[in-house]
C-alpha cells in the first residue's frame, strides 16, 4: 500500500482523546483504529500482534538473521489533539506552487505563506491538507503510517534485519501515553517515537515540568467595617503573581528559556486560587523556579499572616537529555539514517514534553524524530507527501542499520 493511502486511511478514523475521561484509553474510538491497524499488521505478517486492555498495540517483526545484536523499538500514538474539531476530516492533496492554498472556498479559508512561512520549504511538493474546519491528524498518524510502511517494506525486501518491536499508544495528547506502556514486555534496547514535526527534526531535550496550585485564604467581612480586619484573598493572589519574574512567561521566552505560566485563576474575597505550570530545560534552573514559587508563598504569609497562602508543587516529567546523554548512539544513529537518505538532520530542543521522555526514564532510551507534518493541533495542519515518503525511508534505515549495531 502506498504511504499516502495508508495515511489517508488512518486519518479517516476520528481518534480524539479526552482529558476529562477516566477510562483507559480515554475514548473508545481510539480502539476502533487500533483494531484496524492490528488486523493490518497480522496481514503484513508481523508476530505477537496484541492490542492489550489499555489500548496499547504491540507487534514484532522477528529478526531474519541469527546473529543480530539489538532490538529496536518504534513508537507512535493513535490519538489526536482536542485543540480543534477532528471529524469529519475531508482531505485533499494540493500541488503547492507557492501561492496561497484555498482550503475551503465556501468558508473562505486559506492556508497562506504570510501566516505560515514554513510553506516556503514545500514549493513543488504535494501537500495533504484539510478543508480548514478540522485538524489533519498527521500528529501522529503520519508516524503510525511511516512505521507500518517501513516495517512492511523491510520485511518484503528480504534485507537482513534484527528484531523490531513496535507499539502504538493511546492518549499521548492528554499526557497519558506512557502511563500503561509496558517497557519490559516491549523488550527493546532503545527506540524512537516518530512524533516530531518537519523533516529532519531529532529531539532529545524537552522541558522539565511541574505544576503548582497556589491557594489563598482570606477573611471576608462587610467592606464598611473592614478596616484592619479584611484580608482579600484575590488581592493576595495578585500580590503573589507580581512577585514572580515578569519576563519569565511563555510570551517572552524561547529556545532554552524557561517560564512560569499562569493557566488558571479564580478568586473572591474569602478565597482565591492560581494554577501555574513551570518549565525549564535545565534541572538546576527548574529547581530554582520551584523554590522561588514557594518563597513567594512565604512572602505572602509574612505579609498577610501564616496560612494565608499555601502552595503545592508537583513534578510532571523531566528532560530526557539526562538519560540520552548516556545513550548518544541513539542520536548518532538517527543522524546517520537521515543522512543516508539525503535528509539534513536538525537537532533541536522541544519546548514541551514527549512520551519518549517518560519512556526514557522508564528504561527505554527513546528520542523523538520527525513525521514530516506541520502546524500540529491546528485546522491548518498539513503534511507533504514527499516528506512522508522520506520519513518512511529514514525508519527503514534505522531498522536496517540496527541489525548488527553495537549493544550499548
Ligand atoms: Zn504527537
Amino acid at each position: 500500500m502506498k504511504n499516502t493511502d495508508r495515511f489517508l486511511r488512518y486519518v479517516s478514523y476520528p481518534t480524539m482523546s479526552d482529558e476529562t475521561s477516566e477510562t483507559v484509553p480515554s475514548t473508545e474510538k481510539q480502539l476502533v483504529l487500533s483494531r484496524a491497524i492490528a488486523e493490518e499488521l497480522i496481514e503484513i505478517g508481523l508476530e505477537d500482534v496484541e492490542l492489550d486492555d489499555k489500548g496499547y498495540l504491540y507487534a514484532t517483526l522477528p529478526a531474519n538473521v541469527e546473529n543480530s545484536t539489538v532490538t529496536l523499538g518504534l513508537v507512535a500514538h493513535v490519538d489526536t489533539s482536542d485543540a480543534c474539531a477532528d471529524h469529519p476530516i475531508k482531505t485533499k492533496i494540493v500541488k503547492y506552487n507557492g501561492e496561497n492554498i484555498c482550503l475551503n472556498e465556501e468558508k473562505g479559508i486559506y492556508l497562506t505563506r504570510e501566516e505560515y512561512p514554513s510553506l516556503d520549504k514545500y514549493v513543488g511538493d504535494d501537500l495533504i491538507v484539510t478543508d480548514g474546519t478540522t485538524l489533519l491528524g498527521a500528529d501522529d498518524k503520519a508516524g503510525v503510517a511511516a512505521i507500518v510502511s517501513a516495517v512492511e517494506n523491510v520485511k518484503n525486501s528480504g534485507l537482513p534485519h534484527g528484531r523490531i518491536r513496535i507499539c502504538f499508544t493511546p492518549d499521548e495528547e492528554i499526557g497519558r501515553g506512557a502511563d500503561h506502556f509496558d517497557v519490559e514486555k516491549f523488550g527493546a534496547d532503545y527506540g524512537y517515537t516518530v512524533d516530531g514535526g518537519a523533516l529532519g527534526e531529532i529531539e532529545y531535550e524537552n522541558f522539565n515540568a511541574a505544576s503548582a496550585v497556589v491557594k489563598f485564604n482570606g477573611v471576608s467581612i462587610h467592606p464598611g467595617s473592614a478596616k484592619d480586619k479584611m484580608k482579600n484573598a484575590s488581592l493576595m493572589a495578585m500580590d503573589f503573581n507580581a512577585l514572580l519574574p515578569a519576563d519569565e512567561i511563555p510570551a517572552k521566552t524561547e529556545g532554552y528559556e524557561g517560564f512560569f505560566h499562569l493557566i488558571e485563576m479564580s478568586g473572591e474575597c474569602e478565597s482565591a486560587t492560581l494554577v501555574y505550570i513551570i518549565r525549564d530545560h535545565d534541572m538546576e534552573k527548574f529547581n530554582e523556579k520551584k523554590a522561588l514559587l514557594l518563597e513567594c508563598a512565604e512572602k505572602i504569609n509574612a505579609k498577610y499572616g501564616e496560612g494565608c497562602c499555601v502552595a503545592t508543587v508537583k513534578d510532571s516529567y523531566f528532560n530526557m537529555k539526562e538519560i540520552i546523554d548516556n545513550h548518544m548512539y541513539t542520536i548518532d544513529r538517527a543522524v546517520e539514517a537521515m543522512e543516508q537518505v539525503g535528509v539534513k538532520p536538525i537537532i533541536m530542543p522541544i519546548r514541551g514534553g514527549t512520551d519518549g521522555a517518560r519512556l526514557s526514564f522508564m528504561g527505554l532510551p527513546c528520542p523523538n524524530i520527525c513525521t514530516g507534518g506541520e502546524n500540529f493541533h491546528s485546522r491548518f495542519e498539513y503534511l507533504s507527501v514527499q516528506s512522508l515518503n522520506k520519513v518512511v525511508e529514514i525508519v527503514e534505515r534505522l531498522i536496517i542499520n540496527a541489525t548488527y549495531a553495537e549493544r550499548n
